[in-house]
């Protein structure tokens, strides 16, 4: 088999909040890049990638640029063909950044034709550890909501059947430690002891004020606190680690699989969150679960849980999929959420197809 060709989107798509209804803008959208991977066999390949932000143009780009280095290649061998992506760029515009970005997405999209090529859900194809995965509501509970809101919201995730979801600290403002703490107590107090509650602070906060804070929410019995401090402040993260019985999530913000190492061997987090984008994809990604996996941490995911779902059902510590909904609109249909648990797709690859509506809706 043979790669034969390729094409490539440009999206805007709306920053919608359809979990719990809490739109942060009206009318906000994000950039999205989607690629399709063609081949002699008739097999397509589906990728997407974002966060370029104002370089949105110059991703589209960079995935053509990539994507015009593997036509001819036989898409079944991918770790081949990432060396050629990186040979044939040399050092001008990587390690991380737009390069890391635009060959996420081809990484995803070769792995999709060698799910499709195998007759296998990539799931399965990547090991296979079970076909039903944990998993977390996002993206409703966010720190610029008042507690009202906050408990209204976290009701209604609730009411959708969650038993798992994220709110945010690191309130706007100059929020007292004790306004932090509240916020996350009232969103307990809505939904009860035994919901699971993860809270991110987005590398807002210094790691002595993390270990202050944590250390007064300590009661509230959060399941994580995430990116307390900045994400490459590798000993920082381990003092806040080693103050607080709340484990420590983090490693979305890290660019491919070398700073997991870093952070891992420093004790900096119970919890790894990996980004496929930024880590270079899904073959990268496993690379890391397995390192992971030799230091007995569990693994999650960041966005996009219609891709993720895969790669946290393939590995025995795969621990839950964040189910922020970012993406979910650009497929015709996404794996569904049974009893709190997103169930795996039986069809080959990543089984997902693009919904042809949506994108001429949100053509860039
Ligand atoms: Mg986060």
């Amino acid at each position: 088999m043979k790669i034969t060709g390729f094409e490539t989107a440009a999206l805007n798509v709306p920053e919608d909040e359809p979990l719990a209804n809490m739109p942060e803008e009206d009318g906000r959208t994000r950039p999205v890049v989607t690629l399709r991977l063609r081949t002699d066999a008739g097999i397509e390949g589906l990728g997407v990638t974002f966060y370029g932000g104002k370089m949105s143009r110059s991703l589209k780009v960079a995935v053509e640029e990539l994507a015009e280095l593997t036509v001819g290649e036989d898409p079944l061998r991918i770790e081949k063909i990432i060396g050629k992506l990186r040979d044939g760029t040399g050092d001008a515009c990587g390690p991380g950044g737009i390069f890391t970005l635009a060959m996420s997405a081809i990484d995803i999209a070769l792995w999709d034709i060698k799910g499709k090529a195998l007759e296998q859900p990539l799931w399965k194809l990547l090991g296979g550890h079970r076909d039903r995965v944990p998993t977390y509501a996002s993206g409703a509970l966010r720190r610029g909501l008042t507690d009202d809101q906050a408990q209204e919201a976290a009701s209604r995730l609730i009411a959708k059947g969650f038993n798992q979801m994220k709110t945010q600290m690191a309130l706007p403002g100059n929020p007292t430690p004790a306004d932090e703490v509240r916020r996350v107590q009232v969103i307990r107090d809505v939904i009860g002891p035994d919901v699971k509650l993860m809270c991110d602070i987005n590398q807002r906060w210094r790691p002595e004020q993390a270990i202050d804070i944590g250390v007064r929410a300590n009661d509230v019995g959060l399941f994580w606190l995430e990116d307390v401090t900045a994400a490459d402040d590798f000993q920082g993260l381990a003092r806040v680690r080693d103050a607080l019985s709340t484990p420590i999530a983090g490693g979305e913000y890290l660019w491919g699989i070398a700073p997991f190492r870093q952070m891992i061997e420093a004790r900096s987090v119970d919890v790894p969150m990996i980004d496929i984008l930024r880590v270079g994809g899904v073959s990268q990604w496993m690379k890391v679960a397995g390192m992971a996996e030799a230091f007995n941490l569990p693994v999650v995911s960041h966005v996009m849980p219609e891709i993720l779902c895969h790669v946290i059902a393939a590995c025995p510590n795969g621990l839950t999929v964040e189910y922020m909904p970012w993406m979910l609109t650009l497929f015709e249909e996404t794996p569904a959420i049974e009893n709190g648990e997103l169930v795996l797709p039986t069809t080959p690859g990543l089984g997902l197809k693009f919904d042809e509506k949506a994108f001429a809706l949100y053509k860039a």
